[in-house]
């Protein structure tokens, strides 16, 4: 192995330190509001993992659960009054939803103020056009990662391996916005010669949700590998790319787990934050 392992967990640290300081100056304690719908047992997982950091920056956590039976009135009826709460900076609904709920709907009923996930199609918007606002969390964890290695992404060729709106699209907008100024190709399963495409990138980024599926022969030699992926396998979390045999030639690589997934939830506490500062100045 010759990468340089990109430590997410250290990351994460500190950024949450940087959080806490931040709202230990704020003089009020910004609320975060997690709605958990149904019983999937990695939701719960998640919220729990969520809660208990919003905790420890100081922040207060507001904690809803709903019966897998809920209406999409009642999931919507509950966001609406956490919109209208005071006390509640960031309004966050754990996806995916159970059953027929349509989650794109809930998603456009929080207000895009307290949308601390940045996934309401207004702050998606914004992004797209460059201007401020809540950004996605874990594509704004993958450029916190590198921007804290220092890793150069102006001018640089990335390519992103998925298209979803909850990652591969809007990371694509980050990583070519100016300030950022990489050349980005977001590749998806319609992609032809993948690892011809991949094998150019500078940075690769890979959310495919596929085990393994990036392999040295999609790698540059001393390219950056952000692995994205969370694959829930018996013996654990894996991402979508083959660690051990990338890591002997590309430059610097994130594990699973310890990568993006800890920045990831940072990142929600840094746009709670930013969304109790704007909302209340
Ligand atoms: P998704 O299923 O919505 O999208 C997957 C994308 O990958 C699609 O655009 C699809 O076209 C593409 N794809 C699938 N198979 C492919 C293939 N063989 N070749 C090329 N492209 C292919 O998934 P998502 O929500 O974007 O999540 C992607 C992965 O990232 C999942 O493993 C998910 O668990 C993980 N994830 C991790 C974090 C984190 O914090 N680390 C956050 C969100 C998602």
């Amino acid at each position: 192995m010759s990468a340089r392992v990109l430590d997410g967990k250290a990351v994460a640290a500190a950024v949450k330190s940087e959080v806490a300081e931040a709202v230990a100056g704020l003089g009020y304690s910004p609320g975060l509001a997690t709605v958990l719908v149904g019983d999937d047992p990695a939701s719960h997982a998640y919220v729990r993992g969520k809660r208990r950091d919003a905790e420890q920056v100081g922040m207060t956590s507001i904690h809803h659960e709903l019966p897998a039976t809920a209406s999409q009135g009642e999931v919507a009826g509950l966001v609406a009054d956490l919109n209208s709460d005071d006390d509640v900076d960031g309004v966050l609904v754990q996806l995916p939803l159970p059953g027929d709920l349509d989650s794109e709907a809930i998603v456009e009923g929080i207000d895009p103020r307290k949308d601390v996930d940045g996934l309401h199609p207004f702050n998606l918007g914004l992004l797209t056009l460059g201007r401020q606002g809540l950004r996605p969390c874990t594509p704004s964890g993958v450029l916190r990662i590198l921007d804290h290695y220092e890793i150069p992404t102006n001018g640089q060729t990335a390519v992103i391996v998925g298209r979803s709106f909850l990652v591969g699209r809007p990371l694509g907008l980050l990583l070519s916005a100016k300030g950022a100024d990489a050349t980005v190709t977001v590749a998806h399963s319609r992609t032809n010669d993948l690892a011809a495409v991949t094998s150019k990138a500078d940075i690769l980024v890979a959310a495919a949700g596929v085990i393994g599926m990036i392999t040295p022969e999609h790698v540059k030699p001393g390219a950056t590998v952000i692995d994205v992926g969370i694959n829930r396998t018996d013996q654990g979390l894996v991402g979508d790319v083959d660690y051990e045999a990338v890591a002997d030639i590309a430059g610097a690589i994130t594990p699973v787990p310890g990568g993006v997934g800890p920045m990831t939830r940072a990142m929600l506490l840094s746009n709670t934050l930013t969304a109790a500062e704007s909302r209340r100045r």
